[in-house]
This record gives C-alpha cells, sequence and structure tokens, in this order.
C-alpha cells in the first residue's frame, strides 16, 4: 500500500509501505493493505512505518488520515522523517515550553504551550526510535 505525508510546505513522504501506525485523536491505531476505507483526525505524535521488516518514524503534528483503494494520505501541518530531526533543538524548545507552562502566568495560552511540549517529544520520540 501507499503512504503520503503532506504538509503545507512539501511531500515529506511518497513510497509503499506495509504497515502503518499513527495517533488519532481518539487513540493510536494501526493499518494494514486492504483495510477499510477510513478517515481519522491525527494527534501530534508519532506515524511509525513498516517497510521491507524494518521500521521508519515520522512526526505528524495533527490533521487527518484518509485510507481507500490501498493509500493512507496525511495531511498535516507539519511532519518530519525522523533522521532530519535536530535533537538539540527539540530538547530546547521542550525546556522553552515546560519553563513557561511552570511560570502560571495568567496571560500564557496553555492549549498552545501544551502543543509546543507535544511536539517537541513527538520531535524526540520519533528520533530516538530511529
Ligand atoms: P521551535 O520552537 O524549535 O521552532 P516548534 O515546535 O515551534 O519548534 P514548528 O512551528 O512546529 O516548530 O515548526 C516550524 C518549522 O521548523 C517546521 O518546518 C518544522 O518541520 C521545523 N522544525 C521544528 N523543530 C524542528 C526540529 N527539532 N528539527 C527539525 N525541524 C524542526
Amino acid at each position: 500500500m501507499r503512504l503520503k505525508i503532506i504538509t503545507h510546505e512539501k511531500l515529506v513522504f511518497d513510497e509503499d509501505v506495509d504497515e502503518i501506525y499513527t495517533k488519532g485523536t481518539a487513540g493510536e491505531f494501526g493499518i494494514l493493505p486492504k483495510h477499510i476505507p477510513i478517515m481519522s483526525a491525527l494527534d501530534i505524535g508519532v506515524t511509525k512505518v513498516i517497510q521491507g521488516g524494518k521500521p521508519r518514524y515520522f512526526t505528524t503534528m495533527g490533521g487527518v488520515l484518509q485510507f481507500k483503494d490501498d493509500e493512507a494520505i496525511i495531511l498535516t501541518p507539519t511532519a518530519e522523517d525522523g533522521k532530519d530531526i535536530d535533537v538539540v533543538r527539540a530538547k530546547e524548545a521542550l525546556a522553552r515550553a515546560r519553563e513557561k507552562l511552570a511560570e502560571k502566568d495568567a496571560e500564557l495560552d496553555i492549549k498552545k504551550t501544551e502543543a509546543a511540549v507535544a511536539r517537541a517529544l513527538a520531535r524526540l520520540k520519533a528520533t530516538m526510535s530511529n
């Protein structure tokens, strides 16, 4: 089956895969070839694919997954191949966001800052798994 991961900026991935595991807003789920058509909103997290018996990891930061006719399309605001992630930058972003949350500033946009934490954690997870 095919998997395409598409962001506003680029086509991050477009290859044949054997298995897909991703994080929907209702929890993690997997797709094998010949799966029935599905459409699911995605959470910020890691999408794992199995290709020739080997895993590869991508961040997928929300958006939607559509699967039909043995083709999965993930449309997401931001995605990265785990091997392209800058670990230092992700660790710094995580520390910055956690610091902000700890300050308990009344003006802080908590949802936005929590999303920054989730993005950084997803990046670190996708990197460590590679
Ligand atoms: P930062 O605070 O480090 O910018 P962020 O979570 O706010 O992190 P995003 O707004 O999600 O960053 O992404 C902006 C752009 O930077 C996107 O193109 C994204 O792929 C890229 N990017 C962000 N963090 C990393 C990283 N650690 N490694 C590689 N690319 C990254």
